[in-house]
């Protein structure tokens, strides 16, 4: 058995890498920045390069490999499509990566390693149905389920944010209208604010605001009644033991209290109780989902 799960998560920002042990405790990370406008081949020499070092730091014994990425790998064509990283969009990303690293790796998408990391070792620790939901740029999600990953045969679980809430709502990037990343994603919020006040804020900003005028007031009620829809759609379809938030949003305390009320209220059921937590290990999430998924147990 292999003692040692590197995990590498790409972002269109930063890559890191992290080095578990067989506890899943850290023992090496490192953070860089992506500079995916130099393109693909630079972003794949600094892959190269965190792997190197975290390899260095377990004197190149043996070990799992795990990425997460934005977007997906398509099950017909191998190729990655709807990454963030725009220049490797339409790459064969896992062949390119096994190939310069001169080692196996699963990749999986970034939502699916964030719900891994939270069900291992975060706010999912204690539950065995898991459903992991990123608010963040747009909208992902994954589910784990007794401890296990489940990706379906599309590999499409957990792709909840371009479930369609409203047919005649605002156009979304992949081609339908009115998807539940463009109504709660930390994007599509902003551009219901823009499209209707008619100012460019932030959606952090504008959920933190002491106090609202009433054309806000409509789209924060708008805000929480979409919120309320779509992840009472999630409990109806697979009834989770619990679901974890992250991405930049996931920080508004609202969500768990009024936000709850506005879930409940959907849910097909007299006295639903479906936890909606936020999720312990924050932004480390990924990096940590990507080293559990390397482990080849798990997918
Ligand atoms: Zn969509």
């Amino acid at each position: 058995m292999n003692k040692f799960n590197i995990g590498i998560d790409l972002g269109g920002t930063k890559i890191e890498s992290v080095v578990l042990d067989l506890n899943s405790k850290i023992l090496f990370r490192q953070r860089i920045l992506t500079e995916s406008n130099k393109g693909a081949d630079h972003v794949l020499n600094r892959i190269q390069d965190l792997y190197l070092q975290a390899l260095k730091s377990i004197q190149d014994e043996e070990h799992t490999l795990g990425i997460g990425t934005p977007g997906s790998l398509s099950k017909s064509t191998g190729l990655l499509r709807n990454s963030t990283i725009a220049c490797q969009n339409g790459l064969p990303l896992h062949s390119l990566i096994e190939e310069k690293l001169n080692h196996s790796c699963t990749i999986e998408n970034d939502a699916n390693c964030f719900a891994l990391a939270e069900s291992y070792l975060g706010a999912g620790k204690n539950y065995s149905l898991v459903f992991g939901v990123i608010m963040g740029t747009g909208c992902g999600g994954g589910f784990i389920h007794n401890g296990k990953l489940r990706t379906g045969p599309q590999r499409l679980a957990g792709e909840w944010g371009h479930s369609v809430i409203n047919p005649n709502g605002p156009e979304c990037f992949c081609g339908k209208r009115g998807c539940v990343s463009t109504y709660i994603s930390g994007t599509g919020l902003e551009e219901m604010i823009y499209n209707n006040l008619n100012v460019k804020i932030s959606a952090e900003y504008f959920l933190n605001k002491p106090t609202y005028n009433n054309n806000e007031k409509i789209i924060l009620h708008k805000f929480y009644e979409y919120y309320g829809l779509s992840l009472a759609n999630i409990i109806n379809t697979i009834d989770p033991d619990v679901i974890i938030l992250g991405g930049g949003l996931s920080n508004h305390q609202n969500l768990y209290t009024k936000g709850l009320e506005m879930v409940y209220k959907n849910i097909f059921c007299e006295n639903p109780d479906t936890p909606i937590l936020k999720n312990i290990l924050g932004d480390s999430s990924g990096v940590i989902g990507a080293a559990i998924i390397g482990k080849n147990d798990i997918s």
